[in-house]
């Protein structure tokens, strides 16, 4: 049998002690059978694997034998726990003979520490758009924490022209097609390399499903399989905690970095309804969590551009899918973050923006409670944006960047520091790193300013 490790390794969700340790089995990734997923025998198969506190795996820390099952496409999510805080460690699988490739892994720090944390967001990584360049950039820094805010793939198959293609006539709808279409996407080697440099911890946007779904979608049984295929292929190829549990699969939580670093991650899909973008049980966490973290930056993760965003012209001028459809849910978190602010990271839109977050955003000399800091994308293509005009029209909004690219941060007590890094082109390999803007937060206070380059 050949290397069963094509889809590469993964680490996640990172906690003081711990970490989850990913790869799946597949001879042949795109195996076109749904009866053998990967091309792999349909039988459970043994996994051993290692972490060590060295990459050449001379001080091996733990180790051990985990299932491939077919069920779950035989993937494998290793808990490993007892762990230091705040340490680095490397991990590798073998099956049979067969050694996978090495990965770097990092605890979360504990509960007191007060070091600073350097982390990476991404999101939107559309195949046929281009190559994962800004992926091996981001590789390259090794980030204590890696945050992927959506779109890891897209269901839909692109019109019109294209960089590369995945190999489905269509949509994918069905557990085999979700599958196959995340094994088209990991055989990118910067995709995976970005993976093994760092643990990850990954929310979805729409994509993982259906553009712009919401909830339960339109209720029909046929889009609950649906849902519940594409969040079963999601967990089957991504390092999480947590298995999918009746059709749904809980997604937000908080994995908090010290007093340092409070990242809030947020599902903004699964518990939609038509009034309510986070759901009830999810906002009440959220609020509770947010008045009461003795943390000192109080960080959301999540898809959605989160200010207000006005753009001139013909209707709709909002943006109803967004927040922009949910002001008044989004005041209530704003107040709820208090006057230590909040920060927002997200993407969905494709190209780079930040802004002020205002207690009043229809009012510019209203306070500003916080920041935001939307990453453009990997390779998926903007939409014609006249910036000029929506800047002008959102005083609040105070930056654009019409690369693709991802955001390397640095949070510690003196400061919250957000570099834009982008590419000039995803149409072939190879774009050099383009420092494109750098802010910083002060420590005391939740009004960004330009940050002098380092
Ligand atoms: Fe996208
Ligand atoms: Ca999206």
């Amino acid at each position: 049998m050949a290397n069963p490790f094509t889809m590469g390794v993964a680490s996640g969700e990172p906690l003081p002690d711990g970490v989850i340790l990913w790869t799946r089995l597949a001879v042949d990734p795109l195996h076109p059978d749904p009866a053998r997923p990967g091309g792999m025998p349909p039988r459970a198969m043994p996994v051993r694997w290692q972490l060590a506190e060295d990459e050449a795996f001379t001080r091996i820390v733990r180790e051990g034998t985990a299932q491939a099952l077919p069920a779950w496409a035989h993937s494998v999510h290793v808990r490993v726990d007892g762990l230091r805080p705040g340490a680095d460690y490397f991990y590798r699988f073998r099956s049979g003979t067969d050694l996978s490739p090495v990965g770097r892994t990092r605890t979360a720090d504990e509960e007191t520490a007060t070091r600073a944390v350097r982390f990476a967001v991404a999101n939107c990584q559309r195949y046929e758009h281009g190559y994962y360049t800004a992926c091996r950039h981001l590789a390259d820094e090794r980030p204590d924490v890696v945050f992927q805010v959506g779109d890891y793939i897209y269901e839909s198959r692109q019109a019109g022209s294209y960089v590369r293609r995945t190999d489905q006539a269509g949509a994918a709808s069905t557990l085999h097609a979700y599958r196959n279409r995340y094994a088209r996407y990991k055989t990118d080697p910067d995709l995976r390399a970005a993976h093994a440099a760092a643990p990850w911890v990954t929310t979805w946007d729409d994509h993982e499903v259906l553009d712009n779904y919401r909830g339960a979608g339109d209720g029909s049984a046929a889009f609950l399989r649906r849902r519940a295929a594409a969040y079963q292929a999601y967990y089957e190829h991504l390092p999480i905690r947590v298995r999918p549990e009746g059709g749904g699969l809980r997604m937000y939580r908080r994995r908090t970095w010290g007093r340092v670093a409070d990242f809030m991650v947020l599902d903004a899909r699964q518990h939609r309804t038509a009034t309510t973008l986070l759901g009830a049980e999810q906002e009440s966490w959220l609020m509770t969590r947010l008045r009461d973290t003795p943390v000192r930056w109080r960080i959301l993760m999540q898809p959605l551009f989160f200010g207000r965003r006005f753009v001139p012209g013909p209707p709709p001028n909002l943006r109803t899918d967004s927040w922009d459809g949910h002001q008044v849910e989004r005041d209530r978190v704003v107040a709820a973050a208090g006057p230590a602010g909040l920060v927002v990271f997200s993407g969905d839109v494709h190209n780079a923006w930040a802004g002020d977050l205002k207690a009043d955003f229809l009012d510019p000399a209203s306070a500003t409670v916080g920041a935001e800091f939307v990453c453009s994308s990997i390779s998926s293509r903007p939409p014609v944006t006249d910036s000029q005009a929506v800047l002008g029209a959102n005083p609040h909004l105070r930056f654009f960047d019409g690369r693709r690219g991802y955001l390397s941060c640095v949070a510690s007590p003196d400061e919250l520091r957000v570099a834009y890094r982008g590419v000039d082109y995803v149409d072939r390999r190879g774009a050099p790193r383009v420092p494109v803007a750098e802010f910083v937060i002060p420590g005391d206070g939740v009004t960004f300013g330009n940050a002098s380059s380092k």
